[in-house]
């Protein structure tokens, strides 16, 4: 990074702190990965200087012939991945792919069916602060209180009442498998067309580990950066039907330029993704994940829905009387980055909460197996019973670093950023 320190020794500075922020937690953030070296060399590359707006072959700027290619990369790989009918890679987040497929189908006012956000559902799925629940009329179906699963009769029932033009499944915050083919039934007896949000899914089901909504819904939408081990970015997937719509709602109505340096790093993480080393990864996020809820419920923890069946699971901090922003910093002086996270009914409000939201997609990444999980789980539960007592975290802290120091994340980079 000799250009950067040279030219921008600030911003170089920070970027070098990241590193080694990165190298030094345990990044349990369910919404985090590390990508590839290859996916930061295509995303940091002279792609950035280019002008595309259009679609491949058919774009508004000369000399598009090389990121034409990368685009049609991108596209191919991701179709295959998934088996989709028609793929647009030019969301710049997740955020905007939703809000693509919501304005190609709907006019304001219009009803949507989606899930609750304090019950694990995502802003962008109609929530009353996010554009999505301000320009549509927003009805939202949660969870079985004593199961903690979706309800389906909830959502059945909502979907009679209110007729939505369109449901939306899929989560930010749930473990467990979601299903779609539920979801398509209800909105064929309703007449909706369904949405699927895969985001938080997209690597597992990339793996085989997770069911495919593709078959079920008629849009699905992923952020590339979650479990699928991309550059921070939105995709969309649907069927041949609406792939002008779609095409039309990126650009030019929602969106200018693609970044094309972005679709070219998505364009390599959608390739490793159709590995058979990305298969075993898969399978080892969600080993990892079990093992971690199990060995947590074993040292007294609550997990909401009883575990997991994906990268991700949510902490009921109650039974150790511990809040989930004392968790979150806690845990942060310990290096092990989690978020607060609302559990299924919470009496706290969302600055505080009574739980948290553990991932492994990141961990695993870096190679760590079920027992690293074990050994995260009962340290996790030593910061939870010592909030205040800095001799206990700075233990957990040693061991955090002895175990990052196993698992080195870019070891050849590591002069690069100055270590
Ligand atoms: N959809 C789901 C299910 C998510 O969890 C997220 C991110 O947290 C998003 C969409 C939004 O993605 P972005 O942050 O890229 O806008």
């Amino acid at each position: 990074l000799n250009h950067l320190k040279n030219v921008d020794p600030e911003v170089y500075s920070a970027i070098s702190k990241e590193f080694k922020r990165q190298e030094e937690h345990l990044e349990m953030i369910a919404s985090e990965n590390y990508t590839s070296q290859a996916v930061m060399e295509a995303q940091g590359s002279v792609l950035t200087n280019k002008y595309a707006e259009g679609l491949p072959h058919k774009r508004y700027y000369g000399g598009c012939e090389y990121v034409d290619i990368v685009e049609e990369l991108a596209i191919e790989r991701l179709k295959k991945l998934f088996g989709a009918e028609h793929a647009n890679v030019q969301p710049h987040s997740g955020s905007q792919a939703n809000q693509a497929v919501f304005f190609s189908q709907l006019q304001p006012g219009d009803t949507i069916l989606g899930m609750r956000l304090d019950h694990g559902g995502h802003l962008t799925h109609g929530a009353k602060v996010n554009i999505s629940g301000i320009v549509f009329n927003s009805v939202q179906y949660g969870l079985n209180p004593k199961t903690e699963l979706i309800d389906y009769d909830e959502v059945y029932r909502l979907a009679k009442e209110y007729k939505p033009k369109m449901i939306v499944a899929g989560a930010s915050a749930y473990s467990r498998v979601i299903d779609f083919a539920k979801f398509r039934e209800i909105a064929d007896e309703v007449g909706a067309l369904l949405m699927v949000d895969m985001a938080h899914y997209a690597g597992l089901i990339a793996g085989g580990v997770y069911p495919n909504p593709v078959p079920y819904a008629q849009f699905v939408t992923s952020t590339t950066h979650k479990t699928l081990r991309g550059p921070r970015g939105g995709v969309i997937l649907c069927k041949s039907e609406y792939a002008k719509d779609i095409d039309k709602w990126v650009f030019p109505r929602l969106q200018g330029g693609p970044l094309m340096h972005v679709i070219a790093a998505k364009a390599v993480a959608f390739g490793e993704a159709l590995t058979e080393d990305f298969k075993k990864y898969a399978e080892q996020v969600v080993k990892n994940a079990r093992a971690l809820a199990e060995e947590l419920m074993a040292e007294g923890l609550r997990i909401v829905s009883g575990g997991t069946d994906s990268h991700m699971m949510l902490v009921d901090l109650r039974p150790l009387n511990v809040k989930g922003n004392q968790a979150e910093e806690a845990l942060g002086k310990a290096n092990i980055t989690v978020n607060k996270n609302a559990i299924p009914f919470d009496p706290e409000k969302p600055t505080v909460t009574s739980g948290i939201r553990l991932g492994t997609a990141a961990l695993t990444t870096r190679g760590m197996k079920e027992n690293d999980m074990r050994r995260i789980a009962k340290n996790i539960v030593k910061v939870l019973k010592n909030l205040d007592n800095e001799k206990v975290i700075q233990e957990v802290k040693d061991d955090v670093l002895s175990l990052c120091s196993s698992y080195p994340l870019y070891p050849n980079w590591f002069k690069d950023y100055g270590y």
